[in-house]
């Protein structure tokens, strides 16, 4: 039989398994402190175990179900990018982001993605398949023993590495109950954030649990006829349904929504789509991030010139729309979701598979159009709303 991962247990099923080999219950916890918690690198290690329960964990379990094979720092030593293979040979990345008092993983919840944003390198390679809960866990833990060993920790978790993590919602929810559990890793639920393309039925349901995660969502454009061509999950979930969805997330959880909005030159980046964003946004508890685009071998994206980015974050703050221009961090090392695992060997996927094509750039609609023909209206700003801007420096991206 293949080896499980000892974190695809949770601390009662460990303690279901340790008392069938006759164990008492207290041993569970003792193990689920060194998987958890100390900076160790296998049973071996677990040095309060006796040797013959050591060898039996490592006989009938796998300590950690993924192992790196390539890791990059940016040059200001504030990230760090790993490429992990899976035990079916598959790889995906996470990243190690440092801000002042933070040390945020960023991990993935898919391998490769089935939506193909054209602006993410991960939706240009293809859907392999979804991660398992001890797949989403074991990338925490590897950043997490390398910080304790330096005495220091993790602070924040977010879902935004590959993959749409509200379309894999149970194993990703049962690794959140994992990081959050007092007895494993002791995470607050607050200092994690799932990122989503905007899947309603997911946002619906994560609405409704008790933990109280933070929701981003990446919105990139301000009308279906520009969101349909950057984010294709709008078709099937268009903006009528996800600003709803987002509302009631809110009102269920009393947690601010933040919006992400990738800034493309020509594209999305215009005075009018500020206005129509400020106009979709005004009086909804939240905040935009705004995100000059990565430049990426495998688009045509450029950045816009930062007086643009300025000039658009100002639009949307006399809409009272509190947003920040994020920092672009990683540069050097292939930030951007699935950049390494594209460039690199070991990325490729299987013998005989070929990768789609690189994405095109959507022509820029006409915003204003594309209201008309929807019957909404361009108004003029500061008519209505609530919401000061604020500016936070801690962004990542
Ligand atoms: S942006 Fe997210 S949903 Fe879109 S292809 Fe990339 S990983 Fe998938």
């Amino acid at each position: 039989m293949p080896k499980i991962p000892i974190t695809g247990l949770t601390l009662k099923e460990l303690e279901g398994v340790l008392a069938a080999w006759g164990e008492p219950a207290y041993r569970a916890k003792q193990i689920a402190d060194w998987v958890y918690r100390k900076p160790v690198q296998g049973f071996a290690e677990m040095t309060n175990l006796s040797l013959a329960l050591r060898e039996r964990l490592a006989g009938e379990f796998l300590f950690q179900s993924l192992a790196p094979v390539k890791e990059v720092t940016s040059r200001g030593r504030n990230s760090t990018k790993v490429l992990f293979r899976l035990e079916d040979g598959r790889t995906i990345e996470s990243v190690l982001m440092f801000y002042e008092k933070r040390r945020t993983v960023c991990v993935s919840s898919q391998v490769g993605c089935a939506f193909g944003c054209p602006l993410c390198t991960t939706g240009a390679c293809g859907f392999e398949r979804n991660l398992t809960a001890a797949e989403i866990i074991d990338q925490v833990l590897f950043f997490s023993r390398r910080l304790r060993a330096a005495e220091n920790a993790v602070t924040n978790v977010v879902f935004m590495g590959m993959g749409e993590p509200l379309v894999n919602f149970d194993a990703v929810w049962r690794a959140i109950e994992s990081l959050v559990s007092p007895d494993l890793l002791g995470l607050g639920a607050r200092r994690i954030t799932i990122s989503t393309s905007g899947i309603v039925p997911g946002i619906k349901r994560l609405a409704q649990e008790k933990l109280q995660v933070n929701l981003a969502v990446s919105l990139h454009a301000p009308n279906n006829a520009l969101r349909d061509k950057l984010v294709p999950p709008n078709r099937m979930y268009p903006i009528e349904k996800l600003i709803p969805a987002c509302q009631q997330y809110y009102e269920a959880t009393h947690r601010r929504i933040t919006f992400e909005y990738v800034l493309i030159k020509d594209v999305n980046d215009s005075p009018q789509h500020a206005i129509e964003l400020g106009n979709l946004l005004r009086g909804i508890n939240c905040y935009v991030n705004l995100i000059p685009v990565n430049p990426s071998d495998y688009s045509d994206f450029r950045a816009p010139p930062r007086a643009r980015v300025e000039a658009f974050s100002e639009l949307l703050a006399r809409h009272h729309v509190a947003n920040t221009v994020r920092l672009r961090r990683g540069l050097d090392i292939e930030a951007g979701c699935g950049q390494l695992r594209a460039r690199s060997a070991e990325g490729h996927r299987p013998a005989g598979e070929k990768p789609r094509s690189r994405p095109k750039k959507p022509r820029a609609s006409n915003p204003s159009d594309a209201a008309r023909k929807r019957g909404e209206s361009s108004s003029a700003p500061g008519s209505r709303g609530h919401e000061k801007r604020h500016r936070r420096g801690d962004g990542w991206g």
